[in-house]
């Protein structure tokens, strides 16, 4: 189980994170990057974190 956190001030909307994520919880609501979907289904796999350019996803195992 995975806490997905992403910073509101760093996150500009792009969406990389959304096309990058396998489990399809990433989406873009109002120009900021959200977890729309059943955190649960994380993998971990940190295709969110490597992939937005501006540092704003940070992951962490529980
Ligand atoms: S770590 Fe992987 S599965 Fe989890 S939200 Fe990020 S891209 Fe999606």
């Amino acid at each position: 189980m995975y806490i997905i956190t992403i910073d509101s001030e760093k996150c500009q909307g792009d969406g990389d994170c959304v096309e990058a994520c396998p489990a399809a919880i990433l989406s873009v609501v109002d120009g900021k990057a959200v977890v729309s979907g059943a955190v649960a289904e994380c993998l971990g796999c940190e295709a969110c974190v490597t992939t937005c350019p501006h540092g704003a996803i940070a992951l962490q195992e529980i």
